[in-house]
């Protein structure tokens, strides 16, 4: 049965037999007893579902994996250390040394330095796009080689929103998996796979677990990909020497998780840890309330800052004004999430004397969780960047990303007028 969001968010991912903890008890142990060798040859053939090794699957990160799964509408999911280690995962899945990944330029400051920077030096290189960009450019990108087209879909910090139908198509046409980030989206305000994605990942670390307590990262599989007889996934119709000749295309469910998880999380054991897993699902217990309020709580600072004669400009999809106001209404109309940026008219100086005015409002490295707080990027999260690179993410040097948490919305306001009075 298809239960609604806020059903799943408070009962999917676990169901305990009669007698058993009502939530994932904490498994923290990385072995399994097996009373046969032949049950654990099973398992390491992947002829039967179990556990046997906790860098490969945990049962209290098997309940979050499911609830996340579910959340999405995916057939699998991987449960990951990190939103880095996530979308590292999912390029190894698919690329080798001399592929490419055609990436939107709008995205995490991290995720960018992945794909610039770390990954070229494997041999696998990235071609940046703007998502704005109309499809004949962004496909001047693509070649034989290109194996992910990558973007977000409320971009980090640009909170550009993406037009998935255009990426789709152009994934669709030329056979090439195509990957979300739906981090500051949430499968509560926007599934991917409901779009014409192929694969989302998740950094768990913001709304997911939604408490600043857990680091985490989800790859969710769509299971709406075919692979079989690609010619562009070789890696999928070859058998798998490292496991026994297992050829992934051929697999009814879950190809694509399936290969990352027994080869990636296998050989770089990038797994989540039980602990966080339990954390990040228990914060999904509340997803959905948190992103109803999360998402009011932005559409009123937003409105409020767009009409404050301090402030240069706001985004935030919610403002009619906005250039992305139409895509939200068609992707996201439930609510924007929480997540705004805006620039304080003058340079730096006036955005550091805001910064370090506010009182609720905290300055931290960090975003989606129930605290408002505050950060400026161009010197924190993409100090890496160039000028050229900043201007090219979307991310002017006056920019202030702010996440706008679940407190008061009256004492959120306060805090912003104070901080802004403060401005001569
Ligand atoms: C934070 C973030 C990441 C990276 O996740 P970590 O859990 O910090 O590794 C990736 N994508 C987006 C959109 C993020 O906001």
């Amino acid at each position: 049965m298809a239960y609604k969001r806020d059903t799943i968010c408070v009962q999917g991912g676990y169901r305990p037999k009669s007698g058993e903890s009502r939530i994932p008890p904490i498994s923290q142990s990385t072995t399994y007893f097996y009373e046969s060798t032949q049950g654990m040859a099973d398992l390491f053939d992947l002829k039967a579902d179990g556990y046997f090794y906790s860098r490969l699957a945990n049962p209290t990160v098997a309940a979050f994996e499911g609830k996340v799964a579910a959340l999405e509408g995916g057939v699998a999911a991987i449960g990951c250390a990190s939103g880095m280690s996530a979308s590292t995962m999912m390029a190894f899945t698919v690329c080798n040394a001399g592929d490419n990944i055609v990436s939107s330029s709008a995205i995490y400051g991290g995720t960018f330095n992945l794909f610039a920077v770390t990954l070229p030096k494997l041999g696998i290189e990235t071609r940046f796009f703007d998502p704005d960009a109309p499809a004949e450019e962004i496909e001047k990108c693509i070649d034989e080689n290109t194996k992910i087209i990558f973007t977000e879909t409320v971009a980090n910090p640009s909170i550009k929103i993406l037009d998935f139908e255009k990426i789709a198509a152009i994934a669709k046409k030329h056979g090439i998996l195509f990957a979300v980030d739906n981090t500051l989206a949430t499968p509560i305000f926007c599934r991917p796979f409901e779009w014409g994605a192929n694969v989302v990942i998740h950094s768990s670390s913001k709304y997911l677990d939604g408490h600043a307590a857990a680091l985490g990262g989800v790859i969710v599989d769509g299971g709406n990909f075919n692979f079989k007889g690609n010619s562009r996934y070789a890696s999928f119709n070859i058998p798998d020497e490292s496991y026994h000749g297992l050829v992934y295309a051929d697999l009814a469910v879950a190809p694509f998780a399936t290969k990352c998880r027994a080869q990636m999380i296998r050989d770089m054991g990038a797994i989540m840890s039980p602990q966080n897993a339990f954390l990040s699902w228990l914060g999904c217990d509340t997803l959905a309330l948190r992103m109803e309020r999360h998402a009011s709580n932005a559409k009123k600072v937003a409105a409020y800052l767009s009409k404050h004669p301090k402030i240069d400009w706001v985004w935030h999809a919610s403002l009619p004004e906005n250039k992305y106001h139409a895509l939200a209404q068609k992707y996201l109309p439930d609510g924007q999430g929480g997540m705004l940026s805006f620039g304080i008219k003058g340079d730096v100086h006036q955005a550091a004397v805001f910064m370090e005015s506010l009182r609720l409002i905290t300055q931290e490295t960090h975003v989606a969780d129930v605290r408002s707080c505050v950060l400026h990027p161009a010197s924190t999260t993409h100090r890496q960047l160039t000028k050229e690179e900043l201007e090219q993410a979307g991310v002017p040097e006056n920019l202030v990303r702010l996440s706008v948490g679940i407190e008061n919305p009256e004492d959120i306001l306060a805090d912003i007028e104070q901080a802004l009075a403060k401005i001569r």
